[in-house]
């Protein structure tokens, strides 16, 4: 596998050191690569690239495998921050399985990247999300907890996203969804998306409750111990195994 040499990421550094342009999308977001180093792993060597943006202080990463500078069909993966399924383990979402499926998958493929988006709790940040679980765990009408993790600007994750791609010099990318509507808002911005990779997650005692029939049938995700499991990320992940009846239940 080849990675980024050490004069490609020289001339990235160099080039952004000072890089401006009109922004992407109606927020007209710029970023800037600001830092790039090795990142071996448990799921196979990276490069991890870090970056900085206009509008926040927020510090987005690109988890990049092989030589993407000028790259068609590039796999790319958009994660947004989960702290507490990412890296607690939490049982509440499915955040790290999604982002151990798509490390996993690029991690054996000769080149591809994972949008690491800090967005927690899809935008609404940290507090406001654990606010949402609180209201859940209340008993409350789970559909405002819903709305309160649900809202959020789906475009400013995209601008950053696609304005990251365009600083790697991809030239066109797979996206690694199970959402097609997706793929239209990331093109929209200018990115070229060739094609898309179906993101199958492995069974594992942990994701259960989403191959509980029962569970999807009635349009809810709830485990075995009866609680509602709300989507974080910006599309459902599919795990292998399940029904083509549950899948579709998924975007219910
Ligand atoms: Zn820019
Ligand atoms: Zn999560």
């Amino acid at each position: 596998m080849t990675t980024l040499l050490h004069e490609q990421i020289q001339m990235l550094l160099d080039e952004n050191r000072d890089h401006e342009c009109e922004g992407v999308g109606r927020d007209k977001i710029c970023v800037r690569i600001e830092a790039i180093a090795e990142l071996p792993s448990r799921f196979g060597d990276f490069q991890i690239i870090a970056f900085s943006n206009t509008r926040d202080h927020k510090e987005h990463v690109a988890i990049v495998r092989g030589d993407i500078l000028g790259a068609d069909d590039v796999p790319v993966r958009l994660h947004s921050e989960c702290l507490t399924g990412d890296v607690i383990g939490s049982l509440r979402c499915d955040c790290r399985d999604q982002l151990e499926a798509a490390l996993k998958m690029i991690g054996k493929m000769d080149k591809g990247i994972v949008l690491y988006l800090r967005q927690e709790g899809r935008g609404i940040g940290l507090t406001n999300k654990i606010r949402a679980y609180s209201l859940q765990d209340a008993g409350l009408d789970t559909v405002e907890a819903n709305r309160a993790l649900g809202f959020r600007d789906d475009e400013r994750d995209y601008a950053v996203a696609a304005h990251m791609l365009m600083s790697l010099k991809v030239r066109s990318i797979r996206l690694i969804t199970n959402n097609p509507r997706k793929m239209a808002q990331l093109a929209e911005l200018g990115i070229v998306i060739n094609n898309r990779i179906p993101h199958m997650m492995e069974p594992n005692e942990y994701n259960r409750f989403y191959l509980e029939t029962k569970a999807v049938k009635s349009g809810h995700w709830i485990d075995l111990r009866g609680r509602r499991h709300l989507p974080e990320q910006t599309d459902r992940a599919i795990i292998e195994g399940m029904s083509q009846e549950a899948i579709e239940a998924l975007d219910g």
